[in-house]
């Protein structure tokens, strides 16, 4: 997919700095961060959208909410609490039609969201 900015991102063609790395992901900060600690994590693969996963994707997206969890470990938020969200569709805010995890943490969050 040449023109999705994630695939070129995952695939090391825009310089943004990866920061973990695990099967069939990476993770990086985003660009805009709505919490101190705001990390992408990206599957290397295209996928649109959660609404187009199937059960061959069901390890990969295994190991991104376990590699998430440890990224939060790791940047000392886990105790505290984080969050976790995938947008799926406009309606929801998604922006990039590429799935990507939100890791946000490093401050309080309310709920409902808005
Ligand atoms: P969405 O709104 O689709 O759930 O999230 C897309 C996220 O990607 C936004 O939080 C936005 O700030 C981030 N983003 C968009 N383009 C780039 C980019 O080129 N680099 C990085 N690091 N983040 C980006
Ligand atoms: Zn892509």
């Amino acid at each position: 997919m040449g023109g999705c900015i994630f695939c070129r991102i995952a695939a090391g063609e825009l310089g943004t700095e990866i920061l973990h790395r695990g099967e069939g992901w990476v993770a990086f900060r985003d660009l805009n961060p709505q919490a101190p600690s705001h990390f992408l994590i990206v599957p290397e693969k295209h996928i649109p959208t959660i609404n187009e996963l199937t059960a061959i994707d069901d390890q990969l997206v295994g190991e991104m909410i376990r590699g998430a969890a440890e990224i939060a470990a790791s940047e000392g938020v886990a105790a505290d609490g984080y969050r976790l969200v995938f947008n799926c569709n406009a309606g929801a805010g998604q922006s990039v039609w590429h799935v990507h995890l939100h890791l946000l943490g490093g401050r309080p969050f309310g709920w409902p969201p808005g």
